[in-house]
Formats: C-alpha cells, structure tokens, sequence
C-alpha cells in the first residue's frame, strides 16, 4: 500500500510546445493527471508503466488544459474533477470541488483553493508538498489576467504566497526563460535572479524542465510576488502606488515584452 505522501513523486508529460500534464500516483499502477490538454502523450506514458488513469485534475476550462480529458475519460473512466462554478466551461465531470475541499485520491489527498485572475474559474491543488498552480502563478511569472482583473489575481498570489516556503510549484506552462529576462529587465541586480542564469540556459539547451520550483525561491526571484520589495519599488518608480497597482503595472510591462 502507498501511504499519503507528504512529497509525492510527480512527473511531466510535455505536451503542446509549452505545456506540462503532470502525473503522480493515486495507487499502485494507478496515476493521476492534472490538466491534460492532450491524451496521447499520457496514454504512451501510462503504456510504458503498464498504468492506469484513475483521475483528472483540472485548474481552468482552457483548452490547452482539458483538450485531452474526452479521450482519457473514454478509454480509463477516470474520475474527473473541476471548480463547481466552472462547470459549464469544463469536460463533463464526476466530481466538482471549490475552496477548502479535500479531495481523497487513492492513497494521496489533495486540497483545494480558489485563485481566480488568469480565468474567473481557475482553481489550483495541493498534494502534500506539491503545487499543481495551473496558469496562476509561474515560475518567475504568473497567468495573464484574461478574466479576472489586477486585484483577484493579486489576492489569489497571495494566497499561495502564504503556504509553506517549501511548497513546490508545478506550473503548467514551461515559460521560465522568458521570465527570466522579463524579471532581470526590471531587476537587473537581483543576486538571485543572476544566480539563476546560467542553470536555466542550461536546461533549457539540455531541453529540461525548469520545474518544479520553490515557493521559497520565487519570493527571491518572481517580479509578481516581490510588489513589496523596496529596492524593486524604487528602481521602477513605483513609490507612489500601492501593491495592487504596482502589480498591475508589472503585469501590463510584462504583456509588452
Ligand atoms: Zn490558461
Ligand atoms: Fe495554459
């Protein structure tokens, strides 16, 4: 039997240029997938592990998030789980959750919560140690705000920003070297931000994920999640607006680059 993980083993199927489906198991031989926006990737990687899908988690109604689920639900019956006021926009589903719900996957558990910014109906999961953050926050980046407006989706990062440092963030996109250049134009003396230059050039000729990150490492490094850090303020001349605003601002140069 596999007992809850409080670090559960969770693997990337990179998938449509940018995005990841990542996997982890439920059960023995049992996987489940969270934002599958293509099926064949997955069932090759179930294929090579002689696996099942038991569940779908999904974090917002975009297609390149569910393309997948029809197929998969059609050939493993998985149970398909998605924000209840998102119903309408997302593949049928067996189960809807909304803020504060535990869901029992096999032998994992996953909680939860609300981030509303990148879609009105955008929800993310964490399992154990594990954040499965969809389009709201990136590595060095966070969702565009197609939906909801500047202010939600600062009170949805800051809402991830208060769980554990150790949290680890599995994005669904893998946009961390154009991040990285957006960051360091608007931070071009962050100690951190330079330290991190020459690993990710590296994965990124190596053709590696950047993921997972550490909620600890993006306050270092994230513009996003640094709207309060003085040095940032100054440097871009924000003195004179609050948090929201300079965080809307930031959002807008970052559309632009
Ligand atoms: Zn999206
Ligand atoms: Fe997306």
């Amino acid at each position: 039997m596999i007992m809850p993980q409080e670090s559960p083993i969770v693997e990337p199927v990179p998938v449509l240029g940018d995005n990841y489906i990542w996997m982890f198991a439920s059960e023995e031989n049992h996987y489940v997938a969270v934002d599958p926006g293509t099926s064949d990737e997955v069932i090759q990687w179930l294929d090579d592990r002689e696996g099942r899908l038991s569940h779908i988690l999904l974090t917002h109604h975009h297609a390149d998030h569910i393309g997948g689920v029809a197929a998969l639900q059609k050939k493993y019956n998985p149970q398909t789980i998605g924000f209840h006021g998102d119903a309408s926009r997302l593949p049928a589903l067996d189960r809807t959750v909304q803020e504060g719900d535990t869901l029992n996957l096999g032998h994992s558990m996953a909680q939860v919560l609300e981030t509303p910014g990148h879609t009105l109906g955008h929800v993310v999961y964490k399992v154990g140690d594990a954040l499965f953050s969809g389009d709201t926050l990136f590595s060095l980046g966070c969702g565009r705000l197609f939906e909801g407006t500047a202010e939600m989706m600062w009170n949805s990062l800051n809402k991830l920003l208060s769980l554990p440092d150790e949290t680890r963030l599995f994005c669904a996109h893998e946009y961390t070297l154009t991040n990285h250049g957006f960051a360091l134009s608007l931070e071009p003396e962050n100690p951190d931000l330079l330290a991190m230059q020459g690993k990710l050039m590296k994965k990124n000729d190596q053709n590696q994920p950047t993921l997972p990150t550490t909620l600890a490492e993006e306050k270092r490094v994230n513009p996003f999640l640094r709207c309060s850090d003085q040095s940032l303020i100054t440097h871009l001349g924000l003195e004179k607006k609050n948090p929201i605003e300079r965080f809307a601002q930031i959002r807008r140069w970052r559309n632009d680059y």
